[in-house]
């Protein structure tokens, strides 16, 4: 396989490490695998790229633009790979998430002068010389001068709820800011311990004016007049333990341990725990936030020299496709520009 073919079908192998629920459609593992067996060069980059979804790439895109010679490696498994479209995503709004990257891919294929790409995990980065040293899981080292970490997070599900992950991003959703006009007006679950979850029922009702609370067995300490509040604004809180959600988009079943007969709702929102994919960047000594994202400044440099962070996995993510692009753009720019500065310094 020529190089060219190799970068035109290596983003399309995102979705082969699993069966996409909503088709059932898989992509044959062989070829996603052959397509990149072809090996990157070996030498120093200028960047090396961690993760190549919607960040890596668009990050990629401008480092080849700018003849930066840059090396993408992505394991492939994108936030939002069980969701039938990305909404919400300018030009692209209610697009599959896996047409966008497969046409990501495509463009690139302008500037694979510069740009080279490997399946992979990067299991552990170290400072090198005037930079940086990579090792991937397979044992391959790569040196760079700059490391974007592109590598996005995870959405932990809750626990104890039969059907959840089949119906995740198809059916039960994290985020009204994505999927809100998509489900406006539907009778609608919010499942979740907390007040944070409660706050979140509040943010949707702005999209529907029927919404359960299930608070999982918890108690809501709230004052009445504030639970009052909520029922004006539409919100129910429920204190029963949901164990089984079934059915389909617009037409689910939600089973509780407090009652035999099925509650039915047309949609619900089960926003999980993030695990940000930051241990790249503990390895480095990159400070993180709180909740375990990387710090970084508006140019999406962490706090040390030379690694940036973009997309889901930085401190300044608001979780939705564009601003992965976007920070992608506004790094790549970053590391160009350091080199630039260099010449004439
Ligand atoms: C169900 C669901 C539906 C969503 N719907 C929408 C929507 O409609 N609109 C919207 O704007 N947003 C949506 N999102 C959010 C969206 O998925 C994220 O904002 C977006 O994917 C972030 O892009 P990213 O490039 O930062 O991270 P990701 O897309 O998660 O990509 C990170 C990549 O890095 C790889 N990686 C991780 N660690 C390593 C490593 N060590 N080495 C190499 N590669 C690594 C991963 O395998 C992955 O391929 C949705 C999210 C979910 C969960």
């Amino acid at each position: 396989m020529n190089r060219k073919s190799f970068l035109k079908t290596g983003l399309l192998g995102a979705g082969a490490l699993f069966q996409i629920p909503f088709t059932g459609q898989r992509i044959p593992a062989q070829a996603v695998f052959e397509s990149f067996a072809e090996a990157p060069d070996s030498g120093t980059y200028d960047a090396i790229i961690a993760g190549g979804s919607f960040a890596g790439m668009s990050a990629a895109m401008s480092l080849g633009r700018c003849m930066r010679k840059t090396l993408v490696i992505d394991a492939g498994l994108p936030r939002n790979r069980r969701s039938p479209s990305a909404n919400n995503f300018f030009s692209r709004d209610g697009q599959n998430p896996r047409e966008i990257a497969a046409a990501a891919r495509e463009q690139l294929q302008e500037y694979q002068e510069f740009l080279y790409m490997k399946r992979g995990e990067i299991a552990s980065a170290a400072p090198s010389g005037n930079g940086f040293v990579v090792q991937t899981a397979e044992g391959q080292q790569y040196q760079t001068r700059f490391l974007i970490l592109a590598t996005g997070l995870t959405d932990e599900l809750l626990s104890g709820i039969d059907g959840l992950e089949d119906l995740w991003g198809n059916g039960v959703y994290h985020c009204p800011y994505c999927h809100g006009w998509e489900n406006r007006n539907r009778k609608t679950a919010v499942i979740g311990q907390g007040a944070a979850r409660l706050s979140m029922a509040s943010t949707i009702s702005n999209w529907t004016g029927d919404i359960t609370y299930f608070s999982q067995g918890e108690p809501v300490n709230f004052p009445a007049e504030a639970l009052e509040l909520l029922s004006r604004n539409g919100i129910k809180v429920s204190y029963e333990t949901v164990y089984k959600i079934e059915g389909e988009p617009g037409a689910l079943r939600i089973r509780t341990r407090e009652q035999t007969e099925p509650h039915l709702f047309e949609t619900c929102y089960a926003p999980g725990t993030l695990r940000y994919h930051a241990s790249l960047a503990e390895q480095l000594g990159c400070d993180l936030t709180d909740r375990g994202a990387i710090e970084v400044n508006e140019q999406y440099e962490s706090t040390v020299p030379g690694v940036l962070a973009i997309g889901d996995v930085c401190s300044r993510g608001n979780g939705q496709v564009i601003h992965a692009a976007y920070s992608g753009t506004v790094s790549a720019v970053r590391v160009n520009f350091a080199f630039i500065r260099e010449r004439f310094s």
